[in-house]
């Protein structure tokens, strides 16, 4: 490893792989340390068709292409009455190829990400630990970081923060602010042999609303016949009250959900349950003098429409573009390092609006789109990523005013 670099990434996921590979395009020099060994395991497997322009541009569309990997072109909801919308498919508003993505294994996926970054140009370490991040006169310069115990420093122009939900950066600089409207707790799983959908809907995301805590479970078929089934609801019902073990409450909130429980028979669970909790935040700000933050580690939204890794690769996408211009200019202060902020932080704010209102128990997208029906394709645009445009804004104002409505009956 060398002791400078244009810049250095924190973390090797979706998003610190995608902006080093951007960045090594450009010609610049780029190291990604990774604290863990790959492959590891981690959660958030279902992904949306926005991903799409970021995968072709780092060249990983004819690899997801040839992987196992189930197509997924739709999503479906079911209320806690069994009751479906039935598959809102994306394939039907826009019948190109980037209307289909896939469902992943992101132990293999994550992999392949960064050995794709490698390809292009970046180096990748594993097992490095980063411990901060490096300032002078206000001015990110480098990390301190750990190899098996060894400290050393390593300099560079611009320093990104993709560590994911350690946000080393955003908790240092302490400016990580946690979304009290989203204090959610998740219970996941993974099962072989569970009945999954058939042609267009075999690689389908099912999201079952549950009665326990305004919770869903999600219903996401992955490769070798197994799915991942996971329980997100409110923190304190989610933990208070069910006994000490989780595989208790994950096993009676099935039971509880005929829909999903029916899909589950004959299946054999294959981990012991994963537990995580009240992750939902955001930072001030995307960037300082010589710093970024991209992915999880600027902010993670409720996992509900599977956004997280859209907007990792969208903000890797991004703010690399922009470091490339800052550092070829020799401007890596916040005002040029930040330009991608305003594009960025409106796209993900569409997301969160639409996040509220899924868990306002007002709300139903069937209630709704039988008075709106002119809103489906706004609504599928948001399920499919594509946030990041005004187009879709005319969706808010219907429920606003159905949510104002609805108050008053
Ligand atoms: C319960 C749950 C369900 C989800 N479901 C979905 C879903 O269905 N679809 C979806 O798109 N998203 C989902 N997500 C979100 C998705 O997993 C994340 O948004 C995505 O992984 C973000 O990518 P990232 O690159 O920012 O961070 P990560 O993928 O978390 O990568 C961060 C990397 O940084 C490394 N790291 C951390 N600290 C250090 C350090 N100090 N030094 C060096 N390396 C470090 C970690 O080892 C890790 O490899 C879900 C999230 C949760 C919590």
């Amino acid at each position: 490893m060398k002791s400078s670099y244009d810049c250095i990434v924190i973390g090797g996921g979706p998003g610190g792989s995608t902006v080093a590979t951007i960045l090594a395009d450009q010609g610049l020099s780029v190291a990604v340390l990774e604290r863990a060994k790959f492959p590891r395991h981690h959660v958030g497997e279902s992904l949306i068709p926005e991903t799409y322009a970021t995968l072709k541009r780092i060249g990983m569309l004819e690899k997801l292409k040839a992987s196992p990997f189930p197509k997924k072109e739709s999503v479906e909801f079911v209320t806690e009455n069994g009751k479906s919308t039935g598959p809102y498919y994306f394939t039907d508003r826009d019948p190109h190829e980037r209307s289909r993505t896939w469902q992943v294994r992101r132990d293999v996926f994550d992999q392949m990400m960064l050995e794709n970054a490698k390809e292009h140009g970046a180096e990748v370490y594993h097992g490095i630990n980063v411990l901060s991040v490096l300032f002078e006169e206000g001015r990110a310069t480098g990390v301190r970081a750990a190899d098996n115990g060894n400290r050393m420093d390593i300099s560079a122009k611009v320093v990104v923060d993709a560590t994911g939900l350690s946000a080393i950066l955003a908790r240092q600089l302490k400016i990580r602010r946690p979304d009290p409207n989203l204090r959610k707790g998740v219970m996941y799983s993974y099962y072989r042999g569970a009945t999954r959908g058939e042609g267009r809907d075999e690689g389908s995301t099912i999201v079952y609303r549950t009665e326990m805590g305004n919770g869903w479970f999600w219903f996401i078929p992955l490769p070798d016949n197994v799915v991942s089934i996971g329980l997100v609801a409110d923190l304190h019902e989610l933990f208070t009250g069910h006994g000490d073990d989780p595989t208790d409450t994950f096993h009676a909130e099935i039971e509880r959900c005929e829909a999903l429980k029916s899909r589950l028979n004959g299946a054999s669970m294959l981990t012991n349950v994963f537990v995580t909790m009240d992750f939902s935040y955001s930072a001030d700000k995307v960037a300082g003098d010589g710093w970024v933050l991209v992915g999880d580690a600027y902010g993670f939204l409720d996992p509900v429409y599977s956004s997280g890794v859209m907007l990792a690769l969208k903000s890797g996408e991004l703010a690399g573009d922009c470091i490339a211009e800052g550092i070829k200019a020799g401007d890596v202060s916040e005002a040029s390092l930040s330009r991608f902020g305003p594009e960025f932080c409106a796209g993900m704010q569409r997301m969160r609006q639409l996040v509220y209102t899924f868990y306002d128990p007002q709300f139903s997208f069937g209630g709704f789109l039988k008075k709106y029906s002119d809103q489906k394709d706004n609504l599928v645009r948001i399920l499919i990523g594509d946030v990041f445009t005004e187009e879709v804004d005319s969706l808010f104002d219907a429920l606003a005013e159905w949510s104002e409505n609805s108050k008053e009956s």
